[in-house]
């Protein structure tokens, strides 16, 4: 399982906590808000892209820190943003009750017999099917 936030839940503590329906819209809004971030430190590599021009050197040298700073976050908040986007969006593909085909309404199961550490398994709340999740 790839490293985490620890703001973000996984997916099978998220079910069992909030639903499957909150954890993915809580993802989405984590994921939109790295985005956030991303973008206001382009700008913000911007702001010092302009500022390098005038100043002492020492004042240079500090607008070349903020533009290597603010690059590397937007990076990293760019990676992020797009991690957690697919992430929700590749469990939400999956959530769809085969049998009576509602979406969402899932409850996590007690893993009695799981072939794949990354399956979380899952049972549907308005017919009972059950299948795996692949998580990852
Ligand atoms: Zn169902």
């Amino acid at each position: 399982m790839p490293a985490r936030n620890p703001l973000n839940r996984t997916l099978a503590d998220g079910i069992r906590r909030v639903g499957f329906r909150k954890w993915y819209e809580r993802e989405l809004l984590s994921s939109h808000a790295h985005m956030l971030l991303a973008l206001l430190s382009v700008v913000a590599v911007l702001a010092s892209l302009e500022a390098l021009g005038g100043g002492t050197a020492s004042e240079k040298l500090m607008d070349v820190a903020f533009v290597v700073v603010c690059g590397v976050i937007a990076l990293w908040s760019l990676r992020r943003y797009l991690y957690l986007l697919m992430h929700a969006e590749e469990m939400a593909n999956q959530a769809n009750c085969q049998q009576c085909k509602a979406y969402g309404l899932l409850q996590l199961e007690e893993a009695r017999h799981r072939p794949q550490a990354n399956w979380v398994p899952v049972c549907c709340k308005r017919c009972g099917f059950r299948w795996n999740l692949e998580d990852g």
